[in-house]
């Protein structure tokens, strides 16, 4: 899957170009390809990406016979949103059907001074953390640039940002809906880059996070062609516990990534930056008063604030939240150690719309789901049998 044309083996027929992932100076290459002036890239992009048209046809500064050369290569193709729900607390949920038939999931929530969107990077997860609903649907396939983007372009549309003189709702981006956002890492890094385009979405590098369970080559790649926002999922405060937790802690265990993290830090300009470590907080499994002192110990070289997450809980899940006494208790000792820490508070939970919750539609290419599945019906059958 690409955003550039591709031959379909099937019919032999050529699909055009999907214009809605390319960069303003992969448009330029287009119109010059057309014998056109690059600066019509930049016309295009922000007849997309800021007025939200993606009808060739009304795109009124190109001239028809343009638009009609163009329409041979190229098109707008939005993924589809399958339906849309609000939570009691304004977070939305949209399902999202992309090319294949798999389904993603996105989220929205608005708090008093700016609104966050959730943003997939992949139908499902090949990481497998063993909290996270995502990876217990398995993985199908990277979403295209055009398919990360096209997220933002229907969230801005839903609340009609597009609308001249609209207030901008969507004003930070993170990317920690389904998927390892560094195991696609060009599309992502493209997709980002339009968030951060005057000419689309004009977003600032603070206000885009992406957040990594740790794949360390690409983090250290990702330093020398972005300086986004970073957020770092670690869960455990030593490899014993987070190789159980999150397994690619086996391959690129927490010394190395903590050293790359600030490694990202040291390449960025602005020496006043702070990674975010994630840390989700499960009952009697890391939330003792020792893992926080580890903790505190682990981080101390890493410029860094620290956002404890409540675990949430989805169907067949072998955690519990955390207690209220054990979520203080660590918060206070990070904090007496001097560290900044906050607390997510749970949002959309009574839509599934929660950290980690995220499922979709999984056309599942390993054996994953179909385990996750059986394990669930059996202890449905328990649950009857108790009853
Ligand atoms: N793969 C990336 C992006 C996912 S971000 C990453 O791991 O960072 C989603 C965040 O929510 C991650 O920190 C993830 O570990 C956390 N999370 C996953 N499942 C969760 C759950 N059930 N409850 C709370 N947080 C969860």
């Amino acid at each position: 899957m690409s955003d550039e044309s591709t031959v379909s083996l099937e019919t032999g027929q050529v699909a055009k170009v999907n214009l809605l992932g390319l960069s303003g100076s992969r448009l330029g290459d287009l119109f010059e390809e057309l014998g056109e002036k690059r600066f019509r890239g930049t016309q295009i992009l922000k007849w997309i990406h800021q007025m939200g048209t993606c009808d060739l046809d009304d795109m009124s500064n190109l001239s028809k016979p343009l638009r009609t050369r163009l329409a041979t290569i190229g098109e707008v193709r939005l993924p589809e949103v399958v339906s849309c729900q609000d939570s009691v607390d304004g977070t939305r949920k949209w399902l999202i059907r992309v090319e294949g038939g798999s389904c993603i999931e996105m989220v929205y929530i608005p708090e008093r001074d700016r609104g966050t969107l959730c943003v997939s990077s992949q139908i499902g997860c090949a990481l497998d953390c063993a909290f996270c609903a995502t990876g217990k649907q398995g993985f199908n396939r990277d979403l295209t640039t055009a398919e990360i983007i096209g997220q933002v372009w229907i969230a801005a549309n839903s609340f009609g940002q597009f609308v001249p003189g609209a207030p901008r709702r969507v004003t930070n981006v993170v990317m920690m809906g389904m998927g390892e956002p560094l195991m696609n890492f060009d599309h992502v890094v493209d997709a980002m880059n339009l968030m951060l385009d005057d000419n689309a979405y004009g977003l600032s590098k603070r206000r885009v996070t992406l957040s990594t369970a740790g794949v360390v080559p690409a983090l250290d790649k990702l330093g020398d062609v972005s300086d986004v926002s970073l957020a770092i999922s670690l869960h455990a405060p030593n490899d014993a516990l987070r190789n159980q937790l999150v397994p690619i802690n086996r391959k690129y265990p927490l010394r190395e990534f903590i050293d790359s993290a600030r490694r990202y830090l040291d390449k960025m300009p602005d020496n006043r930056r702070k990674v975010t470590v994630e840390y989700t907080l499960m009952d009697r499994v890391n939330d003792r008063s020792e893992h926080a002192r580890e903790l505190a110990e682990l981080l101390r070289e890493l410029p860094c604030k620290i956002n404890l997450i409540p675990f949430n809980p989805f169907p067949g899940a072998d955690f519990k939240r955390v207690t209220n006494t054990a979520l203080n208790r660590f918060r206070d000792i990070l904090h007496d150690e001097g560290y900044t820490v906050t607390v997510r508070t749970t949002r959309g939970d009574d839509i599934a719309a929660a950290c980690g919750q995220l499922a979709g539609e999984v056309n599942d290419k390993t054996r994953r789901q179909a385990r996750y599945k059986r394990r669930l019906e059996k202890q449905q059958v328990i649950k009857m049998i108790e009853a």
